[in-house]
């Protein structure tokens, strides 16, 4: 009889596991013996099929667009929903300095792009549609919606997940991949380090007069963190990070005086901003888990390595570990080996906790208003400047590590 995988969470790391086991198992990985999955989701089908805007746009690495284009996920996004990301600039303070990182030129494959910019929503859209569950055919995939996961229990043959409107769930392998909160993590005894920053990102798209010439700056400012990333032609996502309050307030304001504070707040860099959506709020909470295995148990995406946004990589660790564990199953045969799991586990830490480590540094640094740290991150931001290091960071962000 074949084995049944339980995932807790249909964002976009649960959708990337699935499709990734799907596609390896059509391709004979798993054959006939492929495992049956079984998603569960408290949000309704409707949200998860058609998902709403939430403001974010992700920067895609140019190995997740190859992943993705793997998975068939990538021909799902329109030509118009995806931007190409040609480099990022970063600037300090007042300083005239600016450090360029630019598109890694090695790799043609990328089209000489540092990755792609899509929103959230359209990722987790193109995801779902590529599953195909919505055309009656049995794609070895169930999706149950309204469905909150209250408990789970696990022993030597199997495990049992149970739901808020008191039904359980009997399979052979949990994964939870149920956001950087994640209680399915606490159901599991699974410690974590969470690290607040007391900062909220905001978000909003925006149109402006000048040019952005497909680059993203990222300018850490006394006081506020702006980031501007580049859309369609002379249209941007602005992300502001400042304490939450602040956050808070400038999200209440109206369209036009959400675009004169992003004019403000930009120096005019960019001209005259025009807000074209609302603005979203996030608090900003780092966390990664003690353990990303256990006894037929897998933590995957945010519920495993919650990134900071600022170095963009959340998604992109969340797709390749889901990917890469969809493998080792089909590989494994029994999707709950625990060699397989803990080597998978081991595999994937060494990919992630480098950049998170760097990244809390750097939001260490960013965020501290102190003279030592402001002549501190000035030499860094010139150290950076120096070529290999530019090149090394130019690499990591374009084609991520191994
Ligand atoms: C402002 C911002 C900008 C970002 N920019 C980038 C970027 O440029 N590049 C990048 O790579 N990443 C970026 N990220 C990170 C990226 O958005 C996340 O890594 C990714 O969305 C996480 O996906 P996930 O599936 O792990 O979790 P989530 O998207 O949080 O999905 C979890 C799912 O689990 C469901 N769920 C939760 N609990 C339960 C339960 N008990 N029972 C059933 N269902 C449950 C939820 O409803 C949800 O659908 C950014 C994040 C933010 C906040």
């Amino acid at each position: 009889m074949s084995q049944h995988i339980i995932v807790i969470g249909a964002g976009p790391a649960g959708l990337a596991f699935a499709r990734a086991y799907q596609c390896g198992a059509g391709r004979g990985g798993a054959g006939r013996n492929a495992a049956r999955i079984t998603i569960v989701e408290r949000q309704s089908r409707d949200a998860i099929a058609a998902p709403a805007p939430d403001g974010r746009e992700i920067a895609l690495t140019g190995q997740s667009v190859r992943m993705l284009g793997d998975l068939g996920v990538w021909p799902m996004i329109l030509a118009e929903e995806a931007w190409p990301l040609q480099g990022a600039r970063v600037l300090d303070g007042g300083s005239s300095f600016v450090m360029a990182i630019d598109a890694h030129r090695g790799r043609a494959a990328d089209g000489g792009t540092l990755g792609m910019m899509v929103s959230n929503h359209i990722i987790r859209r193109a995801l779902h549609d590529a599953l195909g569950l919505e055309n009656g055919q049995d794609k070895g995939i169930d999706l149950v919606c309204d469905a909150t996961v209250t408990g789970i229990e696990r022993n030597d043959s199997g495990v049992t997940v149970r739901l808020d409107g008191g039904e359980t769930l009997s399979g052979d392998m949990v994964i939870a991949a149920d956001s950087r909160f994640s209680t399915a993590r606490a159901m599991l005894g699974i410690g974590v380090d969470m690290l607040p920053t007391g900062k909220s990102m905001l978000l909003a798209r925006v149109e402006h007069e000048a040019d952005h010439g497909g680059l993203a700056s990222e300018w850490f400012d006394y006081g506020q963190t702006i980031a501007m990333l580049p859309l369609a032609p002379k249209m941007s996502s602005f992300v502001l990070t400042v304490p939450h309050a602040a956050a808070q307030h400038i999200a209440s304001l109206g369209s036009e005086a959400l675009g004169a504070i992003i004019t403000e707040r930009t120096h005019g860099r960019w001209g005259q901003c025009q807000a074209r959506t609302p603005a979203h709020v996030y608090p900003l909470t780092m966390t990664y888990s003690h353990h990303f295995s256990g006894q037929r148990a897998a933590l995957i995406g945010d519920a495993a390595v919650g990134m900071h946004p600022v170095t963009a990589h959340g998604f992109n660790f969340g797709l390749m570990g889901a990917v890469r564990l969809a493998r080792a199953m089909q590989r494994s045969g029994d999707v709950a080996r625990g060699a397989m799991l803990r080597s998978w586990a081991i595999r994937h830490r060494a990919a992630t906790l480098p950049l998170y480590i760097a990244t809390r540094s750097l939001v260490g640094l960013y965020t501290d208003e102190h003279v030592a740290a402001r002549l501190t991150r000035r030499a860094v931001l010139r150290l950076g400047g120096t070529a290999p290091v530019r090149g090394a960071l130019s690499r990591l962000l374009s084609a991520n590590a191994g």
